[in-house]
């Protein structure tokens, strides 16, 4: 089985600034690490490969630096990785993106694809149903867990929050997978020595098109999207702490409730 796991590398804080005139993260100098989601995606890659046989290639898009996911995910066990970064898949919204990923599995060839159920930056969960879409696949989202695989097809449990789904999804399809899916296995160092030199194939805009007119559905110019504001929710709260025996603290409270209730 030939399995595609989408990987991307996310800032390792959730105190990330935002550049207040391009409404896009401050990635520069804030350290990244691989969406944890990812990693339970390429977990049950790996364990499907087990039981199953067949490979496993990482995907990912993003600067340079975004190798590094590609390398943690070669040092758990993944078979070969393609980096996609160009400057033309610059600003890419969720579309574009979804669509620049969907061009490059396209070009690896594939049985199954996994991602994660949403990123710990963006966290739109667009990004694996609109690889499904652009490919014209069936995808299953939120899955927590794997029954049965064959070539032919999986059977899978998703969680749609108030009830358990279990279905039957024939491949080639894209599944999204949940943190309760499985525990993903640490790296191993011996791996990440034997890996040191492995290549990681780097794509951009030209190795998944020839079509010059094509340009307008990656990065920015394919991004429909417009952030017109980003900003922290104002705070109304006010916190208060009141200190005194039970009953006047009951005393009041019932005031305090009274008065706010007359307001
Ligand atoms: C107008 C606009 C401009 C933007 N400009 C930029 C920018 O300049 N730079 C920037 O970094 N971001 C930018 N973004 C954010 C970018 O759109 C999202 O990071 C990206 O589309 C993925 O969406 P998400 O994080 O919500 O992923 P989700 O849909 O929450 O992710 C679900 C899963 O999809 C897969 N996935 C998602 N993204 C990738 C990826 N890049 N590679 C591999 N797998 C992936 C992973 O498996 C992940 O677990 C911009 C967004 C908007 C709306």
């Amino acid at each position: 089985m030939k399995i595609i796991v989408l990987v991307k590398q996310v800032p390792e804080t959730s105190e990330v600034e935002i550049d207040p005139v391009r409404g896009t993260l401050k990635r520069e100098g804030v350290l990244s690490k691989t969406n944890p989601y990812d990693l339970h995606a390429l977990e049950a890659a790996l364990r499907l490969k087990d039981e199953v046989g067949g490979e496993v290639t990482v995907l990912s898009m993003g600067p340079p630096q975004a190798e590094a996911v590609i390398r943690e995910a070669y040092s758990m066990g993944a078979d070969s990785g393609v980096l996609l970064s160009d400057r033309a898949f610059a600003g890419a919204d969720t579309l574009a993106t979804s669509f620049t990923l969907s061009r490059a599995i396209q070009k690896i060839g594939f049985d199954l694809v996994i991602a994660g159920m949403q990123s710990t930056d963006g966290d739109t969960a667009q990004v694996g149903p609109g690889v499904a879409e652009l490919l014209d696949i069936p995808h299953v989202s939120y899955v927590r867990e794997i029954q049965k695989a064959t070539p032919e097809a999986l059977t899978v449990t998703c969680d749609h929050g108030d009830y358990f789904l279990t279905i039957e999804v024939r491949i080639p399809c894209l599944l999204t997978v949940s943190r309760d899916l499985n525990q993903p296995r640490l790296p191993s160092y011996r791996k990440k020595k034997l890996t040191k030199d492995k290549p990681v194939q780097v794509w951009g805009r030209k190795d998944l098109t020839s079509d010059d007119s094509s340009e307008e559905y990656f990065g920015l110019d394919g991004s429909p999207t417009r952030v017109e504001r980003i900003f922290a929710p104002e705070r109304k709260r006010v916190r208060e702490i009141w200190e005194g025996t039970p009953g006047d603290l009951a005393g009041r409270l019932y005031h305090f409730l009274k008065e706010a209730r007359g307001k």
